[in-house]
């Protein structure tokens, strides 16, 4: 963690570094995979050699067990091929053509021991994109992408949004901001009487941006995407959240069916306008722009999801930008492509406040991989007294005083009565983000839930 006394880095806590954030917020998406097909065209054009050695990293979730997955090592890979198939997970994907060549875990940033295969890609440019062709959107057999027609007309609305939650279920589709599959999200979101679905390009960091940009350049997917999720789930409601007014003015432009709202660059935005709908429509459910843009190509156009939209950012690259690249590409490739500096001293995934600092850039991203930022000094943070402006509290969506928290943990004697609720938190780090004296306060009610549970009051 890059906060708190766990970090192996020794920062104290989260990074807020808002200069840099214009250079991110307003970038198009760049398609990695398009710019190499060019790349490696021009580079035949001049009579080069126009194949590079290249591999991605694939994170096979569920497919611990040997039964529940379909490939080993040794074997080839086609494009859009399913190399799992647990029993209530997504299916995963082989994003490109290749050649097995281990299966290991590898300890991914923010997720732990991930079990992975390692794939050579065999073939670039038009080659990839014959083989793409032929096997997008095919069915059965060999255990290829099956298609769910959840567009078709079904017997009831319930029987409607199963058939969509199964179309998330085998096209791999996963949260990406927690990398929750879509089908445990409903049932959730069932479970806790959610009225009103958030479709969610809020970042929540002042350097990510990738939801975000998915919210801007495909609203109509996003929205259409979230409506389909919103009637599996039992939800009426929609809204598209997006953080800047800038998105919001895009998104407006170009969805008009789906009410819009801008946090106008708030943070944390979610805590925020969480309570906000609460006051106004009731309990709100919040799903990723990026998993509803990939639900509706998925229900409509039979796609599974294989690429993912990162933002690679800070001072420590030049090219700062959007990147859609296959899930499994290793980091260092990103930092490469966004120009890394050679003095960058540190490079960390996810949000500022709760992200992780990566040394080993073979490591890949993932469907939760949002962020990705080099910075060129290791930030200084400072800690004031608390100055009791209420902000912790209003942006928590547990109900949880995290003033309260630091006040009373920091005592010589805790008062365990003192603590309520702290057991609810959820770590989402808005109190820490929120806190203008910069109060590590998550890292501070987790301690207190930690005191609570073990009855070491002294
Ligand atoms: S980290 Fe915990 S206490 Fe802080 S805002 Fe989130 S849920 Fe509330
Ligand atoms: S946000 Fe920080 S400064 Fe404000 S009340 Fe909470 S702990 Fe105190």
């Amino acid at each position: 963690m890059l906060h708190g006394m766990h970090s192996p880095y020794g920062l104290s806590r989260g990074i807020r570094l808002e200069k840099h954030r214009s250079r991110s917020l307003k970038k198009e998406i760049r398609d990695v995979e398009e710019e190499r097909r060019k790349e490696a065209a021009e580079r035949g054009k001049k009579g080069k050699n126009a194949a590079e050695e290249r591999f991605l990293l694939i994170p096979l979730y569920g497919g611990e067990e040997s039964s529940a997955r379909l490939v080993k090592a040794g074997d080839r890979v086609e494009k859009y091929q399913a190399l799992t198939s647990p029993v209530e997970e997504p299916v995963v994907f082989s994003p490109s053509a290749g050649v097995v060549e281990e299966i290991r875990p590898v300890e991914i940033p923010l997720e732990g021991s991930v079990l992975c295969a390692r794939l050579r890609l065999l073939c670039d440019g038009e080659e990839e994109q014959k083989v793409a062709g032929k096997n997008a959107g095919r069915s059965g057999a060999n255990g290829s992408f099956k298609r769910v027609d959840a567009g078709e007309k079904k017997n009831s609305a319930k029987e409607g949004g199963e058939a969509v939650l199964i179309a998330a279920e085998r096209a791999g589709i996963r949260d990406e901001f927690d990398g929750t599959p879509l089908s445990q999200l409903a049932k959730r979101f069932r479970a806790s009487g959610v009225k009103v679905l958030v479709g969610c390009g809020l970042d929540d960091d002042p350097y990510a941006d990738s939801s975000g940009a998915v919210l801007r350049e495909h609203s109509r997917e996003a929205a259409e995407g979230l409506r389909m999720f919103a009637g599996a789930c039992g939800v009426e409601k929609t809204i598209l959240a997006a953080t800047s007014f800038y998105t919001w003015r895009r998104v407006r432009a170009a969805e008009q069916g789906t009410p819009v709202v801008s946090m106008g660059g708030k943070t944390p935005a979610k805590g925020v306008l969480a309570g906000r709908l609460r006051r106004s429509l009731g309990k709100a459910g919040f799903v990723g722009a990026q998993a509803c843009a990939a639900l509706y190509r998925a229900v409509q156009e039979g796609m599974p999801q294989t690429d993912t939209v990162v933002t690679v950012a800070g001072d420590g690259v030049w090219r700062a930008g959007n990147l859609r690249v296959p899930i499994g590409t290793p980091i260092g490739e990103l930092l490469e492509r966004c120009g890394v500096l050679p003095d960058t001293k540190l490079v960390y995934i996810g949000p500022a406040i709760s992200g992780e600092a990566v040394t080993d850039l073979s490591l890949p991203v993932t469907q939760r991989t949002r962020c990705i930022t080099a910075l060129k000094q290791e930030p200084v943070n400072k800690t004031f007294a608390c100055i009791g402006c209420g902000r912790c509290a209003r942006v928590c969506m547990r109900g949880i005083l995290p003033w309260l928290v630091h006040d009373v943990i920091n005592r010589d004697t805790v008062d365990p009565m003192m603590l309520w609720n702290v057991e609810r938190c959820t770590s989402c780090h808005s109190c820490s983000a929120a806190c203008p004296a910069g109060i590590d306060l998550a890292a501070e009610v987790a301690r207190a839930a930690a005191i609570r549970k073990s009855g070491d009051f002294e």
